[in-house]
Parts: structure tokens; sequence; C-alpha cells
């Protein structure tokens, strides 16, 4: 029985990422890991940003395609990397509101647990505010259902977000870029369908279309593409200060050595 799930930090990020790119929608994408000890441990390394399908508020569905697409993901990353990697869970945000699973969360998360034991349910609980400080904050929670009569009920399982510097960062970071594109093509689309919609020449009309589309982008560009170039801009600058302390020490590790050698 599932008892305990590790999520990688880089994959965190990516999440948080995308639950804060919309607080009008609720986003969704896939977890992709490996099960350890029978099924009691899963660690999770990266993830699959899902395009949203149904724009409804409330409303998360992952369809056949976008399942079969993140385990061709999984499997290519599984070659890569020689480790057995498959899809191992689901994620969606609830801007705005609380993080527990709603009853179509449950039944949708009982529906996978059918087909695998060990799929589990991220939240990522984004726009919140701290009652004591105003802060903004973010609420996480790892859940499973159980079978309960005629419904499901939550079944908390615990998690640690563990920092595991491994060959998927690369991938990881891959993931946390694509997100602008992703939803700059999400808005391309309703502005293609609306544009299809409306035949004739109505110039207002084409005016206000574009006026929108543009809007849009721009909100993309301020609140996703250009913190996430300057958070990533803040980890190189940190990483370049932690390899200049690492040749450091390898220096002196090296010096001592030497003098070792020569007084042997
Ligand atoms: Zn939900």
């Amino acid at each position: 029985m599932l008892k305990k799930v590790l999520l990688s930090t880089d994959v965190t990020l990516a999440c948080v990422q995308h639950a804060l790119s919309t607080e009008k929608e609720e986003i969704m994408g896939l977890l992709i890991g490996e099960v350890h000890n029978n099924g009691s441990v899963v660690s999770i390394v990266s993830s699959v940003i899902l395009r949203r399908l149904d724009k409804k508020p409330d409303r998360v569905e992952i369809s056949e395609e976008q399942l079969v697409q993140a385990t061709l993901k999984a499997e290519e990353l599984a070659a890569e990397l020689g480790r057995p990697l498959r899809v191992v869970g689901w994620y969606h945000s609830h801007p705005h509101i609380t993080v527990w699973p709603s009853h179509v969360d449950l039944a949708t998360q009982f529906m996978y647990q059918r087909m695998d034991p060990s799929f589990v349910g991220i939240i990522f609980a984004v726009f919140l505010t701290e009652q004591s400080t105003k802060a903004p904050s973010v609420q996480i929670t790892c859940f499973q259902s159980i079978n309960e009569g005629s419904s499901q009920t939550r079944k908390e399982i615990e998690m640690e977000i563990i920092n595991n510097n491994d060959s998927l960062m690369a991938n990881n970071f891959e993931i946390l870029t694509q997100l602008p594109v992703i939803l700059k093509e999400e808005e391309d689309e309703a502005y293609n369908n609306e544009v299809g919609l409306t035949e004739s020449e109505d110039i207002i009309n084409k005016q206000h279309n574009d006026a929108v589309r543009t809007i849009a982008i721009g909100h993309i560009v301020e609140k996703m593409s250009r913190p996430m170039l300057e958070a990533l801009v803040a980890r190189n600058a940190l990483n370049g200060v932690r390899l200049r302390a690492l040749k450091k020490r390898h220096q002196e590790l090296m010096a001592k050595m030497e003098n070792m050698s020569c007084n042997v």
C-alpha cells in the first residue's frame, strides 16, 4: 500500500509556476516517476503540462490522447536514463479555494487508482493569503481515494519535497520554459476560434479580438516569462557562487593531497 511520495524540488517549482499562471481556471498535468518498495513509495522526478481542453473554471479532464503522450514522454525519459519511469500521478490547481480534493477529484482519482494502485493526486492551492501575515501562500496536498459505499473519501499521503540533483534537471528546466509557449498556444487557439466564428469584415470586432489577444500575451510575459527569467538568472548567479566555492575547495584538497604524498 502506498505510504509516501517524494517530490523533487524542480517538479514542485514547475507545478507551482504552472498553477500560478492563471487565477481564473484550474490547470493540470501528469507526474512521471518511479515506484519503489513494492508500491509503498513513489518518487516523482518529472511532469508533463497538459493543455486545458475545456476552459470551464472548475473542470479538469485528462484525455486519452494526453495520457498516451505523457506515457510516451515517460518511456523516452526511462530509455534515456535507464530507470523504470512511468506516469505515476496527476496534479491540478485550486486557485482561490481550499486545497482539499472535491468529490469530482476523488472520483477521478479513484478511477485511475483502480488501474494503478500507486497512482497519486497532488493539488496545489494558489492565490491564497496567510491569515495572520496576509502574505501570499501556496498549499499542497497529496491524496488517494478510498471507496466508501457509493462515494469516495480522501486519504492523505505523506509527501516530502526532496532536492535530487540528478540528470533530470535539464528536462525539468525545459518543462518550465515550455509553459509560456503552451499558454501562448492556448491564446492563439482562442483567437483563431473567435476569428473563425465572425466571418464578417466587422472592423470593430476585429480590433476587439486583436486587443484581447495582445492583452493576453502581455499578461503571459508580465506574469510568467519575466519572473521566470529573473528567477533563472538569480539561480544561475547562485550556482556560479557555489561553483567558485567548490573549485576553491577542490584546489585546497588537491594541495593537501600533494603535501601528504610528499610526506610519505
Ligand atoms: Zn480539484
